[in-house]
């Protein structure tokens, strides 16, 4: 068994902490705010990862999760359907599972539930709050608090977001942020959908649109505005896009990808013991994890009916026949990516032997 130090409670920090604790490892994480004001709006929580975290005990209805039944262009000008991207049941043929609509706050809060709950899998993860981390010793490897504490482990997964300190210190090189080639603003904000019906002119976002996804592109103007509902529909998220050349926000996979990163590394550290195995796996992790996440972040330079902008940039992660053209292909590379096989074919042609925990999924499995 692993001592595991996750910094971090975000998304990533709690994902990774529950396929650990799954995988038989102790997992502490010290997150240094104290978590009683989570922010965020809506997420897309799409099939890719609907797939593992239903089968980890999340019941979607529970947490107020709303399942999507339509995603579509619509004009802006006329308010027409310009092309219907998801219609009910286009998520599970593609992708084997639901695509839902959960507020951050509300996905947050099952994460950490799944990952501290007392009744099992593994034993519970231990959260410390108010815990910053101000040093890390990637040999050791340990952290050191604000308030001076040394703690040390057999691994370390820094999960401390964009602004993450650790990246460097780790990698024992300074990480330069990229300049994006586009510039893009993007502004969010939630209304109550009681708000919305009560106005005529707005109460057309929501009268029998519950549960749509609804894009509306000005191409010529570079603007486009997004329409969801989350929280069993009472709110309405709204997400206007500014952009220079495309609009690089498009894909709503941020929290999937570290919801994928989390899994996989549970599973790398299945049997995981000694200092040299847990190496060997986290090159595993690396493989398996790479081409993955920068296939995902370059379709994010451009919107899902800008594909042919990117074409050039994909061809470095994936075959000629494999690269998405338009929106259709891009849902099936991103929802059809199964994380799980990947990692397990990984895993068992490092160790033939390999096979997850019995108990690793609830009872009732995952195919
Ligand atoms: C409003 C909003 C809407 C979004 N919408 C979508 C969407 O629709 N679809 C989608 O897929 N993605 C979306 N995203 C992006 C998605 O939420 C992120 O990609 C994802 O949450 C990243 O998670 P993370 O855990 O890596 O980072 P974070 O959520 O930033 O978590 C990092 C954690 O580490 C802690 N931390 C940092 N430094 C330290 C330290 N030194 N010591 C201790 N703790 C530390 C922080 O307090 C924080 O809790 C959205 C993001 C926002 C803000």
């Amino acid at each position: 068994m692993l001592r595991v130090i996750i910094v971090g409670a975000g998304i990533a920090g709690l994902a990774a902490a529950i396929s650990l604790r799954r995988a038989g490892h102790c997992v502490y994480i010290y997150e240094r705010s104290a978590m009683l004001d989570e922010i965020g709006a809506a997420v897309h929580v799409p099939p890719n990862v609907t797939r593992f975290l239903v089968a980890w005990g999340l019941d979607p209805a529970r947490w107020h999760f709303v399942k999507n039944r339509r995603m579509e262009f619509v004009s802006p000008l006329t308010l027409k359907t310009i092309q219907v991207l998801l219609q009910d049941g286009t998520a599970v043929s593609l992708g084997g599972a639901e695509l839902y609509h959960a507020h951050r706050v509300d996905l947050h809060k099952a994460l950490k539930w799944m990952a501290t709950r007392p009744d099992g899998p593994g034993s519970p993860v231990t959260i410390y709050t108010m815990a910053k981390v101000v040093a890390y010793d990637p040999v050791i490897p340990s952290i050191t608090l604000k308030n001076g504490e040394s703690i040390s482990g057999h691994l370390l997964v820094a999960a401390d977001g964009i602004y993450s300190t650790a990246a460097s210190v780790i990698q024992g090189y300074e990480i330069e942020p990229v300049l994006s080639l586009y510039s893009n603003y993007c502004y969010r904000f939630l209304i109550p959908t009681s708000v919305l019906e009560q106005d005529p002119e707005t109460r057309s976002f929501t009268d029998g649109y519950e549960g749509w996804t609804r894009i509306y592109p000005d191409n010529e103007n570079n603007k486009r505005l997004i329409a969801y509902p989350c929280r069993d529909n009472a709110l309405y998220n709204f997400v206007a896009i500014f952009y220079d050349k495309c609009d690089t926000t498009n894909q709503a996979q941020g929290s999937a990808q570290a919801l994928e990163d989390g899994l996989a590394l549970g599973i790398v550290m299945c049997g995981a013991s000694s200092r040299d195995d847990v190496e060997k796996r986290l090159e595993i992790y690396g493989n398996v994890r790479r081409a993955r996440t920068s296939v995902i972040q370059i379709l994010s330079h451009a919107g899902q009916d800008q594909a042919r902008l990117i074409h050039e940039e994909l061809r470095k992660y994936l075959p000629e026949d494999e690269i998405p053209t338009g929106p259709a292909t891009i849902l099936k590379n991103n929802y059809g990516f199964d994380a799980l096989h990947t990692t397990l074919t990984a895993m068992t042609e490092y160790s033939p032997s390999f096979t997850l925990p019995l108990n690793f999924f609830q009872p009732k499995d995952i195919d």
